[in-house]
């Protein structure tokens, strides 16, 4: 491992200042991505501004919402009582996404942050853009069961992990970020990018921007959300396809809202316009999901061994739906 120096921040405005004192320096969270990249040899920052001593209270927003601080760890947010009680499917992707020691290490600011699980970026011998750009991609004529099949590029194929990031799209997130030109707040649907030809440059960050906390806005029928997770084993594995939905039905069963994100099939967490689109105004029915699946999923573009995710995907919203539409269906 490449020496690095080490300093633990009291608040955001000493790491900030801490972080732009060396070129190249990373905030580091819970360490559970950051540390593995490091040991691969894949990150060599020289400076590392712990960041886990600051902001992790889990407040009600006056609006209704919710205000995580990035500091949080995933499970503190997954056993929170607000949490469970309005936003299932926030909790239950916490839930699906590591286990119980994992989540114990990991923050919310650092799930954000996290970075694609492509075998071949954490393999030194293959090609990789986003390691190294211009190197090329051994993904896209190697084995690419796990990558994208929504929103690649030439360049790079990989998918974004995390589950997390997945409810939150779905929730309208907002991400509180602080750094050395100040403050401001994004969308978390804005925050990471797609890949286009410079798969390095993943998220909007701008340089030693911090992520201070992450927004919630209120939204009375995410109560009735779910997040459903296939993997290729009962234990814990990266998504082949995730769903985060929440369904808001009228007295005559109709669509009055949904929301609608996946995870496995994108570089970024995937909110699904089109299908949301799609299903409002129309009925709970299975067909209708089916259809709303579809415009989703029709400009995916497989590559030679992840052509299953498709369809996989399309029975997954159409599962996940039915089930919150119960016996309205
Ligand atoms: Fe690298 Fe992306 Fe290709 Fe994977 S898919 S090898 S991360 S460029």
């Amino acid at each position: 491992m490449t020496p690095f120096s080490f300093q633990r921040a009291g608040d955001a405005p000493e790491a900030i200042r801490l972080a732009a004192a060396t070129i190249g320096a990373k905030y580091l969270g819970g360490g559970t991505n950051l540390v593995d990249l490091m040991r691969e040899g894949v990150e060599r920052p020289p400076a590392l501004v712990d960041v886990t001593g600051l902001a992790a209270a889990i407040e009600a927003a006056p609006d209704g919402g919710l205000v995580i601080g990035a500091a949080a760890t995933n499970t503190a947010l997954a056993e929170d009582r607000a949490v469970r009680e309005r936003f299932p499917l926030l909790a239950r992707a916490i839930l699906a996404g590591a286990s119980g020691q994992i989540r114990n290490m990991a923050t919310v600011g650092g799930n954000l942050l996290q970075r694609t699980r492509c075998t071949y970026f954490y393999d030194e011998a293959a090609r990789c853009n986003k390691r190294a750009p211009g190197a090329g991609c051994d993904a896209r004529d190697g084995f690419n069961r796990i990558h994208a099949i929504l929103g690649a590029s030439e360049s790079c194929v990989a998918t974004h992990p995390s589950d997390m990031c997945v409810a939150l799209v779905a929730l309208d997130a907002l991400v509180h970020l602080d750094g050395p030109d100040g403050a401001r707040r994004l969308p978390l649907a804005e925050l990471h990018r797609l890949p286009g030809e410079r798969p390095d440059l993943e998220t909007e960050l701008r340089p030693g921007e911090l992520i201070t906390a992450v927004e919630v806005p209120p939204l009375a029928f995410a109560a009735r959300s779910a997040y459903r997770k296939v993997r290729d084993r009962a234990s814990y594995a990266f998504a082949l396809v995730s769903v985060a939905a929440a369904l808001d039905l009228a007295e005559d069963g109709t669509v009055r809202d949904v929301r609608l994100a996946l995870g496995g099939v994108g570089p970024k967490p995937w909110r699904a316009h089109a299908a949301e689109a799609a299903l409002r105004g129309q009925g709970a029915t299975v067909e209708s999901f089916r259809r709303a699946a579809e415009a989703e999923l029709r400009d995916a573009r497989p590559l030679r061994d992840n052509g299953f995710k498709i369809e996989l995907a399309a029975r997954t919203i159409v599962a996940v739906l039915a089930n919150l539409a119960g016996d309205r269906t």
